[in-house]
């Protein structure tokens, strides 16, 4: 932090700490600002979140360590062909150029998708020259989330050939928008899934997933950076470790409230989160990611046909431009804190309609009771998810997504 400072604000006179990050991004600082503002703002959505799910799992409160526990466990699984077909039936539904291209990876056997002794494990695409159609490579057992993976990679592919049409430099989207189309693509196989699966027990494992992963990537990473900033500030000032980690703690009981026992060990968290260290203010581009296609989703749903032309033409720029230009283009104004309360929005809509469902708690399952469910308004659920299992090596200096525990 020393360094990051003398480096980027006594040399290169930087006017903080975040700013050469937004730089290396290519998004104005303004915006950076807003979308963490408007993430503190709704902190209180996921306090609502947790406080529901210790319902579901039994508790009066969950404790930190339990946020992400199942509340249902689903075991359906789905061939390899059927998946396929899902996804390419579902990319068809929105876009047929968009289903074309996801084609062209199995027609060209640019997929590895089975599961061998020695393979490596994961999920990635790799788009290594804008001529060539991209690698994709998952691990394919057959669970829904799998399904939802094999989406999400072929989305970055699809991505990729948009833009192939720009040379080696600029095909690769930058970092801030390096998800869109991977969950842009999730979202639309998430949708089909949860239209026609009947099995309350998948579709609800499918929801509570959306909104473990939103806190992951949204809520999470932006409290981070928001630590961040303080941290930066206040080595300046020769804190101590423990000033550090009460400043963490702080952070914590900030976002939490009192929706979560929050224990004291918390506090040195951050000291396990690599970003911090390594690539200072790295994580708030999940959060921007995110809810940039929860925004661009929900606007897909407002806009229908209209949107389709917007969405590929934000795509097919690859990284020939700066986001915010990017975006412009498309109608939408990155310093403008409407534009990211309409991702939250989103959420908010899907805890609503999370809480509206009676909660069968695990004591009730055991017993077999039957309950009769009210099922969620499908065309209200719109959330995202991302598993932190995944690393795309389209950029290679794009990391995990910080410490999921
Ligand atoms: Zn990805």
């Amino acid at each position: 932090m020393r360094d990051w400072h003398n480096e980027n604000i006594n040399l290169r006179k930087f006017k903080n700490a975040i700013a050469p990050r937004n730089l290396n991004n290519d998004v104005p600082d303004e915006a950076v600002e807003t979308l963490l503002g408007v993430a503190r703002k709704n902190a209180g959505i996921f306090q609502r979140y947790f406080r529901m799910k210790a319902k579901y799992v039994g508790m009066k409160k969950l404790r930190r360590y339990d946020i992400y526990a199942p509340v249902a466990a689903s075991k359906k699984t789905y061939k390899f062909d059927e998946a396929v077909n899902m996804v390419l039936d579902a990319f068809n539904a929105f876009e047929p150029k968009v289903a074309g291209l996801a084609k062209r990876v199995f027609d060209q056997s640019r997929i590895d998708s089975e599961i061998r002794k020695g393979k490596r494990g994961g999920a990635f695409c790799w788009g290594f020259l804008p001529e060539e159609t991209p690698y994709v490579l998952v691990n394919y057992r057959g669970t829904g989330r799998e399904v939802a993976t094999l989406a999400h990679e072929l989305g970055h592919a699809i991505h990729a050939m948009l833009a192939s049409h720009h040379s080696t430099f600029t095909f690769h989207s930058s970092l801030p928008l390096a998800e869109t189309a991977s969950t842009f693509a999730e979202m639309i196989l998430i949708d089909k899934l949860l239209a026609e699966e009947k099995d309350e027990s998948v579709r609800r494992d499918i929801l509570f997933k959306q909104m473990d992963d939103a806190y992951a990537t949204i809520m999470r990473q932006s409290y981070f950076a928001l630590f961040e900033k303080t941290a930066h500030e206040l080595v300046q000032k020769n804190a101590s470790v423990d000033d550090l980690s009460n400043a963490y703690l702080d952070n914590l009981k900030e976002q939490f409230g009192d929706a979560l026992d929050l224990s004291d060990e918390f506090k040195w968290e951050w000291v396990g989160i690599p970003h911090i260290f390594q690539v200072p203010f790295y994580v708030y581009a999940y959060a921007f990611g995110q809810l940039l296609v929860l925004a661009l989703y929900q606007q897909f749903k407002a806009e229908g046909e209209s949107f389709k032309p917007k969405y590929l033409k934000i795509l097919s720029a690859g990284g020939s431009e700066a986001p915010e230009k990017i975006l412009s283009e498309a109608g939408i104004n990155i310093r403008d804190p409407k534009f990211w309360q309409g991702g939250f929005d989103v959420l908010e809509k899907l805890v609503s309609e999370l809480e509206k469902l009676p909660v069968e708690k695990p004591a009730a399952k055991a017993k077999k009771a039957k309950t009769v469910r009210r099922q969620p308004a499908l065309g209200k659920i719109k959330a995202a998810k991302k598993s932190v299992k995944k690393v795309s090596k389209a950029r290679p200096a794009r990391g995990r997504k910080a410490g999921k525990k």
